[in-house]
């Protein structure tokens, strides 16, 4: 339980950092919270030669608004972003998952972009960051650079980010109140065996819905989406449309729920996140 040896640097700004990523490379990890990258050196999972503490560089916790956008750094925490008045006003789906994951010492250490870079097919933010279509921004000795979420995660604990990038900030879209997250978890850690974000915008007659802990890594219902464009949203119809909510995915079995009870939480937490978003428009 003792990590290999490594140094330790502490930039006080973005350009450090990435002059310290550009150095070291492959053989450089960002330390953000530390929650899971620590335990993971422990175990030898993850073994860097240098670790890049990015807590001390000034306003990567900040959440404002800007160009009509909700803009959070990558280094709010999940208590930060539960207790926002922004985000409770502005993006108020964000808030209800931050106030999901684990316990308060869990939201208070961990950080939106750690979780997102590590990307735990369980993770929580993941279904809101996809159902936000929330854009991902990342800096690297290239430059900066804006990834969609839809794009951002590849595989179980793999993503976009390259081993000189800096995931930075998140932004997503101001969002009415028609939005909901509903989520089945591990009763000890609280990762999601199903957590599913819905967005509704009754206007536009669409339904947005992200999926975590079903698969690999997290996805769109876009099968639900468009069984549903267009329609009112009775209860049978989103039942119906929810029934679809695994479509195309090859759901995980682990000690925690087989693949088949996981198919059948993403339909059930389908329905209940998008009658619920509805409830509230
Ligand atoms: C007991 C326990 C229970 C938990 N329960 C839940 C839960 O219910 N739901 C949930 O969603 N999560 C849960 N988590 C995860 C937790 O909330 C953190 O989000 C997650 O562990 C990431 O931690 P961190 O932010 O400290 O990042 P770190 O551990 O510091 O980093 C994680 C990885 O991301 C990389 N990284 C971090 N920030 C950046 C960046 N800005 N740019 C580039 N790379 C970066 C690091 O190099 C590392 O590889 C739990 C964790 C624990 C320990």
């Amino acid at each position: 339980m003792i990590p290999a040896t490594f140094s330790y640097a502490r930039p006080t700004t973005i350009d450090e950092a990435i002059a310290l990523l550009t150095k070291h490379g492959s053989g450089a990890k960002v330390l953000a919270g530390g929650h899971s990258l620590l335990p993971a050196m422990k175990l030898r999972l993850a073994q860097p030669e240098v670790l890049i503490d990015i807590g001390r560089i000034a306003g990567l916790n900040t959440i404002a608004e800007r160009d009509g956008r909700v803009v959070i750094g990558t280094m709010a925490t999940h208590a930060e972003i539960e207790s926002s008045a922004l985000v409770a006003r502005a993006c108020p789906l964000l808030g209800q998952v931050a106030a999901r994951i684990g316990d308060a010492q869990v939201r208070n250490r961990g950080t939106i972009g750690g979780s997102l870079v590590h990307a735990d097919p369980g993770a929580d933010f993941p279904a809101a960051i996809l159902a936000l279509d929330a854009e991902l921004r990342l800096a690297s000795p290239r430059g900066s650079r804006s990834v969609k979420a839809a794009a951002f995660f590849e595989a179980m604990m793999q993503t976009v980010v390259q081993p000189d990038e800096l995931l930075f900030e998140i932004t997503v879209p101001k969002t009415a109140t028609s939005a909901a997250y509903v989520k089945s978890e591990q009763k000890a850690s609280g990762f999601a065996i199903c957590g599913v974000a819905a967005i509704v915008d009754a206007q536009a007659k669409t339904v947005a819905v992200g999926v975590t802990g079903v698969a690999s890594k997290p996805y769109r219902a876009t099968a639900v989406e468009a069984a549903l464009r267009g329609r009112a949203l009775t209860p049978d119809a989103v039942a119906a449309a929810a029934a679809l909510a695994a479509n195309g995915v090859e759901p995980l079995g682990d000690i925690h729920a087989s693949p088949e009870y996981r198919a059948h939480l993403a339909a059930v937490n389908t329905k209940r996140a998008i009658l619920k978003a509805v409830a509230q428009g």
